[in-house]
């Protein structure tokens, strides 16, 4: 399990632990007034504005020797701030880090949200200037949408009943998109998200500069080479680099470091030949998040 299963999940995973999605919760850590402060102001956070989801990006900055890590040290404080709200900054995207999902673990995640509400992605909103209606929003940002009317979608908010949510997050993850849970922040839950590289600002954090914008999930997959017929299919899926097919061998093969646990190979294969194995079982990646 992650820090954050150990620190908030009440021994089970972060995002299955019910706690996290109470009311009084989001009460405790400031959700509602923080989740309007982010969200107003989701075009100019910090991170937009210094280090680049633009173009020329910051990869300099970081390469630069022992300056480098520093700063890079000092962003990733950041995400895992949970001092009560008036320590934290929204600007910043403080305390607002999402996770991985798997689409099982996802679908769990909808039997203990309410409401869920499918809301505009911010993230492409604000780096590609166009609407799309991916992300699922609960309780507090649930409640923050309607007040800023560029995450409405064009045929209005849309409140999901539970089977629709599921129906959709499968939707989602058959036509390639990543779930991820969302701190809004630091322990509340406030989105499950249906993510894609280079759109979501957080994975390009992550895959691109290193920011623990957005952390590996739970699980890592793994081939059963017995039951793997060599038909190609997961080989498109994986967003992350960690699956590559290899035409000599006629299989995939998973590099375990580069995996993010997001299933979507497994989702795909005909055979059920990519299983998703506990991260901590693992023993060269179990501290790897
Ligand atoms: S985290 Fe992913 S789905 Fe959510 S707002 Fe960003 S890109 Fe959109
Ligand atoms: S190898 Fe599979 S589970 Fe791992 S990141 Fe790639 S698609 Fe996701
Ligand atoms: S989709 Fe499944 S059966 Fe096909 S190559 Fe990938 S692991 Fe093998």
């Amino acid at each position: 399990m992650c820090e954050w299963c150990y620190k908030h999940g009440a021994g089970k995973k972060w995002y299955l632990n019910s706690k996290n999605y109470l009311e009084e919760t989001a009460e405790a850590v400031g959700a509602h007034e923080y989740i309007y402060e982010l969200w107003k102001h989701f075009e100019k956070v910090y991170l937009q504005k210094i280090f680049g989801i633009s173009t020329r990006g910051p990869g300099y900055k970081f390469s630069i020797p022992v300056v480098g890590r520093a700063i890079k040290w000092y962003i990733n404080s950041w995400f895992t701030k949970e001092k009560p709200l008036k320590g934290r900054n929204p600007r910043r995207a403080e305390g607002h880090p999402g996770q991985v999902v798997p689409l099982e673990d996802a679908q769990q995640v909808l039997d203990l949200a309410d409401p869920i509400l499918k809301v505009n992605c911010a993230c492409r909103h604000m780096t590609r200037g166009i609407e799309d209606p991916c992300c699922l929003a609960f309780g507090a940002l649930a409640e923050m949408v309607p007040k800023l009317p560029r995450y409405i979608p064009e045929h209005g908010a849309e409140r999901l009943h539970i089977d629709e949510a599921k129906d959709f997050v499968e939707k989602m993850n058959r036509g390639g998109r990543v779930n991820t849970v969302w701190f809004g922040p630091v322990p509340y839950i406030a989105a499950l998200c249906s993510c894609e590289y280079p759109e979501c600002a957080a994975t390009r954090l992550r895959i691109d500069y290193g920011l623990n914008a957005l952390y590996k999930g739970e699980y890592v997959a793994k081939v059963d080479f017995s039951k793997c017929t060599g038909c190609g299919t997961c080989a498109s899926r994986c967003q992350f680099g960690a699956l590559t097919f290899t035409d000599s061998m006629n299989r995939p093969f998973i590099d375990a470091w580069k995996c993010y646990g997001c299933g979507l190979c497994a989702t795909t294969c005909p055979e059920g030949a990519i299983e998703m194995v506990d991260r901590t079982a693992v023993p060269a990646v179990k501290d790897e998040w």
